[in-house]
C-alpha cells in the first residue's frame, strides 16, 4: 500500500467514537467532539431530494454540475464577498468540501511543492496534502494572538518551492476570522511570488458578526484563488454530501477532468435539493445560526467565573476552544478524564496541531442547557486535576 494515503487525521476522532459507544449504552454522555449540526435538514430541501427523485432524475448528471446549481453556487459566492464576474463556468460541484479540497490539491500539487496552511488546521489536510506528494509547511498561530496569521511569518515561510497557501476561515477549530487586512497581505504576498491562494471557507454562512471576505475581490486574485465551500454546516446537510470549489476556469477544466474518472458527477436529485437550499429564506438559515452564537454565549457566560479554564469566544462556526492549560494535564489526558470520569466528549486540540496543544474543541451541537451542564463538568474535571497536579508539585519534607 502506498504511504501517500496515510490515514492520518482519522485518529483524532477515536474519542467521539469511545464517547457513540458509550452512549449507546445507555450512560449519560454528552457528545461534543463533532461539528455534524444536531438540527434536521430544512424540510422544503428533503421535499425537493423527494421529488426529483420521483421525477425519475436517476441518470449520470452534468459531471462540472448541473447549470442552474452552479449558477446559485455563483450567486451565493458574488453575495458572500466574492468576485463580482463569477459565473456558473467558475464553479465545480462535488462531493462536499472534502472531495473538493482532495481534487483542488490532486490539480494544483505536483510532489515536492510545498503549500502554506496554518497551524492548528482542520485535521485532514495533511493527509490532503501528502497524498499529492507535496509537503505541508505548517505555520504556527499563537494562542496569545488569539490564533490569527502574521502576515510576517508566511512570508517568512515562503521558498522558490512554494505553490499554494491554504487559509481557513472562519477557522475550524479556533472560530476565528481573517480580517480584511490580512487578506490583503496574504493577497500580496500570493501576487508578488505567484501562489495559489486555496481558501476553505465551509463556516463563511455561520458568522455571528460581519460579514465574509473573500481574496477573489481583490486585485489579481480571480485566476489564482480558489474558494472551497459545502451546504453541510450552513443548511444541516452533512450526509448530503454536496459542495463545490469555485476557481478559474482552467482549473475547473481540470477538476472536470479528475472529476470524470473519480465521481462521475454527484447525483442529480441531490443537486436538485442543493438548488431548494440555495433558494431557502435567509431567516431559516439565521434561526439556526442565532442558536449556535445563543450556545457560544451559554459557554461563554457559563465558564466566566472559573479560575482555572478559559474560553476564546468564536467568532464563526460552531466549536469552541477552551484553554485548559492551568490543569497541568496534556490535552489528551484530559480529554480521556473528561470522556472517562465525567461524561463529556470533546477533542483534543493538538487533533489540529501543536500550537492547540493546552487547549479542548467543543461543538455547539447540543441546546444551551446541556452545554450549561457540559461546562459544569469540564469545570470539575478542571478543578480536580488542578488540584492534583499542585498536591504532585509540593515538595515533600
Ligand atoms: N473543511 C473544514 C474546515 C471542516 O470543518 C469540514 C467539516 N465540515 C470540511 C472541510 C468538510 O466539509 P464537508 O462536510 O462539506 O465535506
Ligand atoms: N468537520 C467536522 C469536525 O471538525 C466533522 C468531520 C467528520 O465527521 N469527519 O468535527
Amino acid at each position: 500500500l502506498t504511504q501517500r494515503i496515510a490515514g492520518k487525521g482519522a485518529s483524532a476522532w477515536n474519542i467521539h467514537f469511545r464517547a457513540k459507544a458509550r452512549q449507546a449504552r445507555g450512560e449519560d454522555v454528552i457528545i461534543l467532539s463533532v461539528g455534524d449540526p444536531d438540527f434536521d435538514t430544512p424540510p422544503s430541501i428533503v421535499e425537493a431530494a423527494v421529488d426529483s427523485l420521483r421525477g425519475g432524475s436517476t441518470h449520470y448528471a452534468e459531471v462540472q454540475g448541473k447549470r442552474t446549481l452552479r449558477e446559485r453556487i455563483a450567486n451565493f459566492h458574488r453575495t458572500h464577498g466574492g468576485h463580482a464576474d463569477a459565473s456558473a463556468d467558475n464553479v465545480a460541484v462535488l462531493a462536499g468540501a472534502q472531495c473538493g479540497l482532495y481534487a483542488t490539491a490532486q490539480c494544483l500539487l505536483d510532489p515536492g511543492d510545498e503549500i502554506i496552511i496554518p497551524e492548528p488546521a482542520y485535521v485532514t489536510y495533511e493527509a490532503v496534502v501528502q497524498a499529492t506528494g507535496a509537503v505541508p509547511v505548517w505555520v504556527p498561530l499563537s494562542a496569545d494572538a488569539g490564533f490569527q496569521p502574521r502576515t510576517a511569518d508566511i512570508a517568512a515561510s515562503i521558498t522558490p518551492r512554494t505553490k499554494a497557501i491554504l487559509i481557513n476561515s472562519p477557522h475550524n477549530p479556533t472560530g476565528q476570522c481573517l480580517t480584511p487586512a490580512m487578506w490583503d497581505a496574504i493577497a500580496t504576498l500570493c501576487r508578488e511570488h505567484d501562489l495559489w491562494l486555496i481558501v476553505d471557507a465551509v463556516y463563511a454562512d455561520l458568522i455571528f458578526d460581519g460579514e465574509h471576505a473573500s481574496p477573489d475581490s481583490l486585485p489579481g486574485m480571480p485566476e489564482r484563488t480558489v474558494i472551497i465551500s459545502s451546504l453541510s454546516k450552513s443548511h444541516a446537510m452533512t450526509g448530503w454530501r454536496l459542495g463545490w470549489v469555485v476557481g478559474p476556469p482552467p482549473l475547473m477544466s481540470h477538476l472536470v477532468n479528475l472529476a470524470l474518472c473519480m465521481l462521475y458527477g454527484c447525483q442529480p436529485f441531490i443537486q436538485d435539493a442543493a438548488i431548494a437550499a440555495f433558494d431557502e429564506p435567509p431567516a431559516a438559515l439565521a434561526t439556526m445560526r442565532d442558536t449556535y452564537r445563543q450556545r457560544r454565549d451559554a459557554v461563554v457566560e457559563t465558564l466566566r467565573d472559573s479560575e482555572i479554564v478559559a474560553t476564546l469566544s468564536p467568532a464563526a462556526g460552531m466549536f469552541m476552544m477552551i484553554d485548559i492549560r492551568a490543569t497541568g494535564l496534556s490535552t489528551h489526558a484530559f480529554a480521556d478524564r473528561l470522556l472517562d470520569e465525567h461524561g463529556v466528549s470533546v477533542l483534543a486540540g493538538d487533533a489540529f496541531g501543536p500550537s492547540a496543544a493546552g487547549f479542548v474543541r467543543l461543538s455547539l451541537t447540543v441546546d444551551a442547557e446541556r452545554l450549561r451542564e457540559a461546562c459544569r463538568r469540564i469545570e470539575r474535571c478542571a478543578q480536580e486535576c488542578h488540584g492534583e497536579s499542585r498536591l504532585a508539585a509540593r515538595p515533600i519534607n
